[in-house]
């Protein structure tokens, strides 16, 4: 079967929703994780239409991605303007992006009620644009927005606006329905119509939403009807009700339409993509999420297990491990034995197979108690150092405590108080801080770095909570992740208490522990404190 590609537009159409906001850093995880699935092309967002944009834009520049290649995004010249005269036009050629995607009107009703330009002079700024980025040496994918509108609206128009992109050099057409209102089978038809009249000169693409609830539905029969590329975002995220979801559709095409779209090994790191996008997003996994959510393969007891064990097929609609999920019902893809193991091997930890095993049964019994370990990879490796034997403790804590405290002028002043123990000194700090957190994280810090200098560059970039009530008996718990950053790398850490504080500090003390264990490879260097005696090693009851 032949290739369809796969587009990702997460970081730009995916980001519409409200509360949706990731920083520069986290983007470029999301993009890591999209192309470690094997995604083709990656829409990054407009290039420098914000500084964050731009930031991001630079820092994509100098990463070496596996697969995908990285798209700007922008629109259409304005009306009345010659293309290089357009500043937006000209800052995307500017980028080091190898591929233009540009968004242009197709519907009639945009062009006099929202636009108000002629039809002719928007065929000029397809023309225009397009043929723009071309001479700049730019592929180029051009999404014709609000296409199935416009073609249930008047299809011969809908066909010149394609046909004028295709002419000027567009290498893939998009096809938009970007008010999600067209069911599959009136989208199938019209796709098959663009792929019959200009399908020999150039592939098409799909783009749906969600506001029907047929983007997935839509964009497979898009696929059926000709089209060879698929853009979505992980999660079906967006705005209003979302965007297509690429975590359904890729398994689809792949395992049930026979369409090669990414190699085998790569569709497996599905489920943990799409939870590590939520993750970063500070948003709950969906357990009923088809192919990768919790419950996809979960069997309640009876017949459905016993039908499983003779033949999964009976109940089961995909082999799980195809797409990383999993029909034991583990709590989260990390606590199987597999990928514990592979987890330590790539960060350098000896695991052998008793270590292994309380690792897992650890794992899982952290996860029922709310920690999650997909957004905080230093946290998960170092229970692994723990049940490797290889964890090196930063300091014993004796106590801390915080107050907070508000005075009847409104200002609220906090302070906190540390006492710890390293190689066998007892260092106590005070500090203060705009909130019981900061204040910890100085106080700790104040000591720490005086101990440990190089601990000096970490950076806090970002710090989420998040309560659980999903947790019964002793009522909700508070989730904190942090992230961390020494300019070099970034490193996730989490912390789950009843108490906040409590789940902060945990969640800090980690982050410091992190940059502080030996490295066996990689860059950093171990450091000498790895040598104390074993005895001054032994400490911390918890981390
Ligand atoms: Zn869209």
């Amino acid at each position: 079967m032949e290739q369809v590609k796969l587009y990702d537009t997460t970081l730009r159409d995916g980001m519409g929703g409200p509360g949706m906001s990731l920083s520069v850093e986290e983007k470029l995880k999301v993009v890591e994780a999209v192309d470690g699935l094997g995604v083709h092309f990656i829409e990054a967002g407009f290039p420098s239409s914000n500084p964050k944009e731009e930031e991001l834009f630079a820092l994509l520049a100098s990463v070496e991605l596996d697969n995908a290649l990285i798209c700007a995004f922008g629109m259409t010249r304005r009306r009345g303007i010659a293309a290089e005269e357009d500043e937006a036009l000209r800052t995307l050629v500017a980028s080091f992006a190898p591929v233009c995607t540009l968004v242009g009107k197709t519907w009639g009703l945009h062009l006099e009620k929202v636009t108000r330009v002629s039809r002719e002079e928007n065929l000029s700024m397809i023309i225009d644009s397009v043929s723009f980025c071309r001479a700049h040496g730019k592929r180029v994918v051009y999404d014709a927005e609000h296409f199935f509108d416009a073609w249930e609206d008047d299809s011969g128009y809908a066909l010149e606006c394609v046909r004028a992109a295709v002419a000027a050099g567009a290498e893939n057409v998009t096809l938009c329905d970007t008010n999600g209102a067209t069911l599959p089978a009136p989208l199938a038809a019209a796709t098959a119509a663009v792929v019959g009249d200009v399908g020999d000169r150039v592939e098409i693409g799909i783009h749906t939403h969600n506001d029907a609830e047929c983007a997935v539905a839509g964009s497979l029969a898009a696929v059926d009807a000709g089209a060879r590329m698929v853009q979505g975002t992980i999660n079906g995220l967006g705005e209003r009700t979302g965007n297509a979801n690429l975590a359904s559709i890729l398994p689809a095409l792949q395992l049930k339409m026979g369409h090669e779209c990414v190699p085998a090994d790569r569709l497996r790191l599905l489920t943990e993509t799409a939870h590590f996008v939520d993750e970063l997003l500070n948003l709950s996994p969906v357990a009923s999420q088809p192919y990768v959510g919790r419950n996809a393969f979960a069997h309640k007891g009876g017949m459905h297990v016993a039908g499983v064990q003779a033949d999964a097929r009976t109940f089961e609609h995909v082999d799980p491990e195809l797409v990383g999920n999993s029909r034991d019902v583990l709590i989260s893809e990390l606590s199987g034995k597999g990928s514990v193991l592979s987890r330590a091997e790539a960060a350098g930890i000896d695991l052998d197979a008793d270590a292994a095993k309380r690792a897992v049964e650890r794992l899982k019994e952290r996860e029922h108690r709310g920690y999650h370990y997909e957004a905080a990879d230093a946290s998960f490796e170092l229970l692994l150092r723990r049940e490797a034997g290889e964890y090196v403790p930063l300091f014993r804590l004796e106590s801390f405590r915080v107050i907070t405290e508000k005075r009847a002028d409104g200002r609220v002043e906090t302070e906190a108080t540390i006492k710890i123990w390293v190689e066998g000194q007892r260092h106590v700090r005070t500090a203060e801080g705009n909130g019981p957190v900061n204040a910890l994280d100085r106080a700790l810090r104040s000591a720490i770095t005086e101990l440990h200098p190089h601990l000096s560059e970490i950076e806090l970039v970002n710090y989420k909570v998040r309560i659980l009530d999903e947790h019964q008996g002793t009522g909700s718990v508070t989730r904190v992740l942090l992230d961390s950053s020494d300019g070099r790398d970034s490193w996730g850490t989490i912390g789950v208490s009843e108490n906040i504080i409590e789940a902060s500090w945990e969640a800090l003390v980690e982050s410091l522990e992190h940059a502080f264990q030996p490295r066996e490879r990689g860059s950093q260097e171990a450091p000498l404190e790895a040598l104390r005696p074993a005895e001054e090693l032994a400490g911390r009851a918890k981390g």
